[in-house]
């Protein structure tokens, strides 16, 4: 989901390099430039940024399913690791009456399955709305959505029946990492919530 701003001069939230004359775009409440929407700005996130951004594509089994792996790392660490995927109606089925994080968005709170070790700092990131929005944008059919410290990754597999592209997949990873970076463990505390 996405909206297009044509604005002269505006800055990438991401990349930080001024925006082509198509304006920016608007996901999950960032401004982003056109080379980072169509996620095609691994290398500027490198340099501005400090995110590395890599991707791995294989083959496995016996009918050679692809499956490509798009994973994002920033320079420090957020303190938790944790999953998330779209809740199925047989995930909800299952937690009738185990206690899951709630965050308070209902929207995030019927959508989003939660796997964490690390649920009261997850619960402090999760205030955060830029990140809860990251994740919902990121999660797409089968898609799951893993943090693990620094790292965050996320794997398709071609062969689904409505698989992402790469561009959405590379894009979400960035966004993410963006979030999280602001949200970074900062001398043993709670990083700064910008
Ligand atoms: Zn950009």
């Amino acid at each position: 989901m996405y909206r297009q701003v044509v604005e002269q001069q505006k800055t990438c939230s991401l990349c930080w390099r001024t925006a082509t004359r198509r304006g920016t775009f608007r996901v999950a409440g960032l401004d982003l430039c056109e080379e980072c929407f169509g996620g095609r700005s691994i290398d500027a996130l490198r340099s501005q940024r400090g995110f590395v951004i890599a991707e791995q594509t294989w083959e496995q089994g016996a009918h050679s399913t692809r499956w490509t792996e798009v994973s994002g790392e920033i320079p420090g660490r957020v303190g938790v690791s944790a999953s998330f995927k779209v809740e199925g109606c047989f995930e909800k089925i299952g937690k009738l009456g185990a206690r899951e994080l709630q965050t308070g968005d209902s929207e995030f709170d019927d959508r989003v399955l939660i796997t964490t070790a690390d649920r009261e700092r997850l619960a402090v990131l999760l205030r955060h709305d830029g990140l809860r929005m990251a994740i919902l944008d990121l999660l797409y059919g089968d898609l799951s959505v893993e943090i693990d410290e620094q790292v965050v990754r996320v794997a398709y597999c071609h062969n689904w029946q409505d698989p992402p592209s790469r561009s959405e997949v590379v894009r979400g990873v960035a966004v993410m990492l963006h979030y999280l970076h602001s949200l970074m463990v900062v001398s043993g505390k709670d990083g700064p919530f910008r």
